[in-house]
């Protein structure tokens, strides 16, 4: 059987990572001019940690976006949200006080 395969070159390393995240950055604030998009667009397809880096700044973008979105909303999602702040907070206090004992497990 044969299994045709689409040859893609992407480089695992970039060369000028910081340079990239940067043009990203300026795509996903809409920053960024027509043609550092379309050089964006051009570079993006053969960059393998800079697809990454996009996708992780988009989603990151997209969660924020969806935070906000959410203060919006009725009475009863606040609440709700809240609460599950407050619970969150509770285990990680929890977490806290464990870590305090393990250390002190530890020095003893
Ligand atoms: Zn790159």
């Amino acid at each position: 059987m044969s299994n045709p395969q689409k040859v893609e070159v992407k480089k695992q390393h970039c060369e000028n990572h910081q340079k990239c995240m940067e043009m990203i950055q300026a795509v996903l604030d809409g920053s960024a001019s027509p043609d550092e998009i379309e050089h964006f667009k051009s570079h993006i397809d053969e960059c393998l940690p800079c697809i990454e880096g996009y996708e992780l700044e988009k989603s990151i973008k997209e969660g924020l976006k969806n935070k906000i979105e959410r203060k919006c909303c009725p009475q009863k999602t606040v609440d709700l949200l809240k609460v599950k702040i407050g619970v969150s907070l509770f285990i990680l206090g929890f977490v806290v006080v464990e870590i305090k004992i393990i250390q002190l497990i530890f020095q003893s």
